[in-house]
């Protein structure tokens, strides 16, 4: 049977894992990146290079999309150029980005206008994880969509867990368990501290809709977003240890 034609939209850490995996198992790939250059080596790689969301949409059966926030993930999917205005009826769209449920209800009213299904299917895992298929798919959405879908999150994780409707992925992933990879000293982003604090504050915010109050992850976020206004903000997430030394640092010698 012809692969699927798949279009990924965000080509970073983790995107550009996934577009990768995905053109080594011979899948058709068209992507795009809001920043050019980071799609030339999957170009190099066999991937068609489009233009705008809207253009990778309208030549793919499935659209995937790993960006970093809701604001990216409504302007790659809504705004001008759009993805869901490319897509014909019956593509399924896929989103992977980690995001508010809030957000992931509005945009599946907005496929389901548009005759799509779309399936949020965040992930666990990291770089290494993403580059080599070996991802966790925690995915929210109709059966029938997955299973059109399968093939390909087959190829890209190592297991898909289906938790039922619209939204339930994306609760899964802001309510499960955050351990810190243990990598004294190595600060390589596998994962960006910026997007930590973001995955951090919406899981707050998704408890506080349901009167739970995180307290231990409202205190970590303090100190993630401290490290941010510090300049880790680009570091890997593990970075946080060092921003925390750093302020103990000068807490001790406030002259040095
Ligand atoms: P990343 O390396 O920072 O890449 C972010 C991507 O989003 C880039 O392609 C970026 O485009 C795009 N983007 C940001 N703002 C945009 C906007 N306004 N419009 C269009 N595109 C925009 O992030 P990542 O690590 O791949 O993470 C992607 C998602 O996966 C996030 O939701 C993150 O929370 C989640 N996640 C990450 C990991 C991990 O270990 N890295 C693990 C699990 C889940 P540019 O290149 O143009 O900036």
């Amino acid at each position: 049977m012809a692969k699927p034609r798949v279009a990924i939209i965000g080509l970073g850490i983790m995107g550009s894992g996934m577009a990768g995996r995905l053109l080594s198992a011979n899948f058709p790939v068209t992507v795009y990146n809001r920043s050019r250059e980071r799609a030339e080596p999957l170009a190099d790689a066999g991937a068609l290079v489009a233009d705008s969301p809207h253009d990778a949409a309208a030549k793919s059966e499935i659209v995937i999309s790993m960006v970093a926030d809701d604001a990216a993930s409504r302007e790659v999917w809504l705004e001008d150029r759009g993805a869901l205005a490319g897509a014909t009826a019956g593509t399924v769209l896929i989103e992977s980005s980690t995001l508010t449920v809030a957000w992931i209800k509005e945009l599946s009213r907005a496929a389901s206008q548009r005759g799509c299904d779309l399936l949020d299917a965040p992930v666990t895992g990291s770089k290494t994880h993403a580059a080599s298929g070996e991802v966790l798919f925690l995915v929210g959405g109709s059966e029938q969509a997955l299973n059109i879908a399968r093939p390909v999150l087959s190829v890209l994780g190592r297991d898909i867990i289906h938790f039922g409707r619209s939204g339930n992925g994306a609760l899964m992933k802001l309510i499960k368990l955050l351990a810190a990879r243990a990598t004294a000293g190595d600060f390589a982003p596998n994962f960006v501290l910026r997007l930590m604090a973001k995955d951090l504050a919406y899981a707050i915010k998704q408890a506080g809709e349901c009167d739970v109050k995180l307290h231990t992850a409202a205190a970590a976020l303090a100190v993630f977003n401290q490290a941010v206004a510090a300049g880790f903000g680009e570091k890997d997430f593990s970075a946080v240890i060092e921003s925390a030394s750093q302020a103990a640092a000068k807490l001790k010698s406030p002259g040095a």
